[in-house]
């Protein structure tokens, strides 16, 4: 029998895929770590089951308790998902710039979601970090993950994400691509992928313009959603990881279009701006053919139809020569 006794037991055994297409010209190969196959559609369900579980462990979490989150999504639906099989309530606490069908999710789950403003200071009261503070602290039974800081995060990805990586490539995997939004997917999977290479894998993040990882003197807004940061948290252990590429919401957005159309991988911004940035690496350190990169694809492009999938979205928001670049030309008159 292989049926699983609970969603929770789906969580990881991802499976890789070859680029082929949106990698012309590259010699080695890029392999995509395809994370929306996760029950609840990203790599955060794994973190979700491990900060649970350590909750509980240590006595954070008991039964009637509530888990409440400041979360862009998907670390709430992951937390959702674990939550709800164990009994627990959740509630999450989102800015206004995550598109409504994003909390539509949440709440499809039986999670409450808050939302708060975007444009306000970490200090403000009405932030979305003051705000989850200020929930955890009032609600009896309230349990706040902090994905941010706790080391469960990179924890479970040192526990599942890299050994995965390292079996599924026989142990050839050469470098290892993510995008860095807690630091906790590349932080756990680059270090797993360290130790039992013996330093031979290459760690690359991803990091959109405006975000404090790559360059921090000029932080600033964008829009690709999940990665990049104005603090460095706690997650994040920046001596695992050997580069860091920067790409443009523009870039980034180019590539998360092309991999729907020319690799059927309907995948989120935040994964094609890792690919962008793997591409990006290969061709500019000349990796050889007998390179294998992987990049992990955090999540699925259904949660931005209305934004990089809407070409009146794009156009609106500067990016008129994307759509151009990657639209086809109609077969209807
Ligand atoms: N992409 C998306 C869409 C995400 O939600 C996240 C998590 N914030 C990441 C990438 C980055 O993963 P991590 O937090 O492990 O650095």
């Amino acid at each position: 029998m292989t049926i699983a006794n609970t969603v929770t037991q789906l969580i990881g055994n991802t499976p890789l895929v070859r680029l082929d297409h949106v990698a012309d010209g590259v010699e080695a190969t890029i392999a995509v770590k395809v994370e929306y196959l996760n029950p609840g559609g990203s790599s955060k369900d794994r973190i979700a089951a491990r900060i649970i579980d350590a909750a509980e462990r240590e006595g954070r979490l008991r039964p009637g308790g509530v888990i409440v989150e400041p979360t862009s999504g998907n670390t709430g639906v992951g937390l959702a998902l674990v939550a709800q099989q164990k009994g627990y309530r959740t509630i999450f606490v989102v800015p206004d710039k995550v598109s409504e069908s994003k909390r539509a999710v949440l709440r499809a789950y039986g999670a409450e979601v808050v939302v708060t403003p975007t444009d306000v200071e970490p200090s403000d009261p009405r932030s979305y970090y003051a705000v989850s503070d200020r929930l955890a602290a009032t609600i009896p039974g309230a349990f706040k993950p902090n994905q941010y800081s706790n080391p469960n995060g990179p924890a479970s990805h040192y526990a599942t994400t890299g050994p995965e990586v390292w079996n599924a490539t026989d142990g050839e995997v050469t470098h290892f691509v993510a995008g860095i939004g807690t630091g906790g997917t590349i932080s756990g999977t680059g270090r797993y992928l360290k130790e039992v290479s013996n330093g031979a894998v290459t760690v690359v993040g991803a990091d959109p313009e405006g975000s404090i990882y790559s360059d921090p003197e000029h932080v600033h807004g964008y829009l690709t959603e999940g990665v990049g940061e104005d603090f460095y948290p706690a997650a994040f252990d920046r001596s695992v990881v050997d580069d860091i590429v920067q790409v443009g919401d523009a870039e980034a957005f180019a590539m998360t279009r092309r991999l729907a159309t020319e690799e059927g991988l309907l995948v989120g911004g935040s994964s094609g701006m890792a690919v962008a940035a793997a591409i990006r690496y290969a061709r500019d350190h000349h990796l050889p053919q007998a390179a294998t990169v992987v990049v992990l694809a955090p999540d699925s492009g259904r949660g931005y139809l209305d934004k990089i999938f809407d070409d009146g979205w794009m156009i609106d928001h500067g990016f008129a020569d994307v759509v151009a670049e990657t639209s086809q030309p109609s077969l209807v008159d």
